[in-house]
């Protein structure tokens, strides 16, 4: 459902005049726009955003958005500040906001289309605010602990100091906290905790460890990993990390929907997650900065890291600290990283679904200070991404896998099960060479199905045809060898058993009613497993295996220890608030 937004600020206008704010630097007096009110439109991150723009002769009077469908908890951000940016600088040239940056590009898109009908010149409005040079102020200021990043991992470590009587402040580059950890699902594994005391659930270490081996032996390859011993000092506290949690006023119910072991969930995910620890750490004093993006770590002349330097939009600062926890999360987002640490990731096209801020910055800064990063990141492949270009087009695309097609890699064969699980086989098969991005193959059969298809192909992002030969010509790839894939796909679905690749019976349907469709997807990522070698209490080491005086990293920042080439589902937020709150209490020890 459309989401109808009011934000007028016709009374800031008010305010403005009243107070002499900026107006438009070129009006002189003479008249820029043609007075009235404008309906613009610019695209978002989800779809379109539409605004209400109204002009004097010489200014920007009011600002409305109309309505749009972008993420709530993420864009509020951009839907707020935005317009008032544009209204108190009368220009276009307004920073956008960090962590909606989509959002707040469509918002000035929207706002430009009205400036255009209204006869402004925007390309001057967009240079405007430019003409004077922003001088950022600096300062200087001490704390004990200064954890860098808010999602589970640096809220956890922030709890943890404080508890033991550090002053901590947490600092965020985004508008809003909680990284990946707010658009998670919110489930932790939950290993012995009290929340499991009144159930028959097995929640103890054995179980769950037979469990974990069974999936970690699904890896495509040996990598070393887990470290067993850090595996088990890790998992079996956190239960314990849960009940901490609930202490300090965190809510969970048990969950046991993920089949043999136990997790903890929070009822409103892992916003609600995020947003409870928030409210606590600053009940108890803790600031929370957020827009405040940590840039470089202050190494002292003995080599130990005694503060960050951190800049806000309009400050330059400087934290003196006695210890940093760099809890940044992984390197998702950073193209670049990836190639560098995940090339087989990197070479499949994965799409990252972790948020925008995964861009492993406490790795850069931490490398500068001697640590070490692994040297095989393993990136879990969780699900799969239908063709953008599809998706952007038509709405019902996301259902689209429904296990029962048939999938071929880009030299027309087929490379798994289709209906394997994704963090099983189905993933690192996927991220073999030449596996991905690869292709779906359907008949029309499923008239839903075919429906969607259909609209796909009058968007020019479905190949249809009514032969495979020609399907083969359309997908450009090697017709014999896709008729190949086809036919023997098809004799085994006849025969009721998956000789190759063991798709399950139900899965197994023949695909025989022409036309026929193709459509492209890609892997899926939700994180990384890499990051830079810690000690068990989350000290950051150095190429001689030491500890850099000062420096802890924890969470998804420290995290290749827990798994060899498989993820597990709920893996990882368990894991990380005990390794954050284990590296937070050794930060205020320190
Ligand atoms: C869709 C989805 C669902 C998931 N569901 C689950 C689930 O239910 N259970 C589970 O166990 N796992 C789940 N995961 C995985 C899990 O959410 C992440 O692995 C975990 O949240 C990472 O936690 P973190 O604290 O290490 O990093 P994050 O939560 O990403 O937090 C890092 C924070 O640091 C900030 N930051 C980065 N650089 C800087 C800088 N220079 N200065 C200041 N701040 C900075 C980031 O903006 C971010 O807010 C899911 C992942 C996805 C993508």
């Amino acid at each position: 459902m459309k989401k109808l937004i009011c934000l007028c600020l016709a009374s800031l206008l008010c305010l403005a005049g009243c107070s002499g704010s900026p107006k438009s630097p070129t009006s002189g007096g003479n008249s820029l726009f043609k007075a009235g009110t404008y309906t613009g439109t610019g695209k978002g991150n989800n779809d379109s955003i539409t605004v209400e723009v109204t002009f004097t002769d010489t200014e920007i009077a009011s600002i409305t958005i109309k309505e749009h469908q972008e993420t709530a908890g993420i864009s509020d951000p951009a839907i707020e500040k935005i317009p008032q940016s544009v209204m108190s600088s009368q220009s276009l040239a307004v920073d956008t906001v960090a962590g909606a940056t989509k959002s707040s590009k469509g918002i000035l898109e929207a706002i430009e289309d009205c400036v255009v009908q209204a006869g402004g010149d925007a390309e001057q409005l967009k240079t405007a605010a430019n003409q004077t040079a922003k001088t950022k102020t600096e300062e200087s200021r001490d704390t004990d602990v200064i954890v860098v990043g808010s999602g589970i991992t640096g809220m956890s470590a922030a709890l943890s100091a404080k508890e033991a009587g550090a002053d901590v402040v947490v600092i965020e580059k985004q508008a809003v906290t909680g990284g990946t950890t707010a658009i998670a699902g919110g489930y932790l594994i939950s290993i012995d905790s009290k929340l499991y005391d009144d159930t028959d659930f097995d929640d103890s270490l054995d179980t769950f460890r037979k469990y974990w081996d069974e999936r970690m032996s699904y890896s495509g390859q040996q990598s070393g990993y887990p470290d067993e011993t850090r595996w088990e000092e890790i998992v079996s506290k956190t239960g314990e990390t849960v009940d901490w949690l609930q202490e300090k006023g965190v809510t969970w119910e048990a969950f046991t929907g993920f089949g043999p072991y136990p997790t903890a969930h929070n009822p409103l995910g892992g916003r609600g997650l995020i947003d409870e620890m928030v409210k606590i750490a600053e009940n108890q004093g803790i600031e929370v900065i957020t827009e405040c993006k940590g840039e470089k770590l202050v190494i002292d002349d003995q080599g130990a890291v005694v503060g960050v330097v951190a800049e806000t939009a309009d400050k330059v600062i400087t934290f003196n600290a006695s210890s940093v926890v760099l809890a940044t999360g992984g390197i998702s987002a950073n193209g670049e990283m990836v190639k560098q640490y995940s090339p087989k990731v990197a070479q499949a096209q994965t799409i990252s679904v972790a948020a925008a801020g995964s861009t492993g910055d406490g790795m850069t800064m931490a490398l500068e200070a001697g640590a070490v990063p692994f040297e095989n990141f393993f990136t879990s492949i969780c699900a799969t991404t239908v063709d953008p270009r599809l998706a952007s087009q038509v709405e019902e695309a996301a259902k689209l896998t429904t296990n029962k097609q048939l999938g071929v890699n880009a030299k027309g064969e087929r490379f798994a099960s289709e209906s394997a699980v994704y963090y099983d086989a189905l993933g690192s098969d996927m991220i073999q060479d030449g596996n991905a991005p690869f292709y779906y193959i359907y008949d029309s059969s499923d008239a839903d199905t075919a429906a969607i298809l259909e609209k796909g192909a009058a968007a020019g992002a479905v190949v249809k045809a009514d032969t495979i030969e020609a399907l083969a010509e359309g997908m450009k790839v090697d017709a014999a060898a896709l008729k190949a894939s086809f036919d023997r796909y098809n004799q085994q679905a006849e025969a009721g058993k998956d000789e190759d690749f063991g798709k399950s019976p139900e899965n197994l349907v023949v695909l025989d009613q022409a036309p026929y469709y193709a459509v492209i997807f890609y892997p899926t990522t939700f994180g990384s497993q890499g990051g830079v070698l810690t000690s068990e209490t989350g000290q950051v080491l150095n190429q001689t295996g030491e500890a850099i005086p000062g420096l802890f990293a924890a969470g998804e920042m420290s995290n290749r220890y827990f798994y060899n080439e498989n993820y597990v589902l709920a893996a990882s937020l368990g894991l990380y608030a005990t390794t954050g709150r284990i590296a937070g209490a050794a930060a205020a020890a320190k």
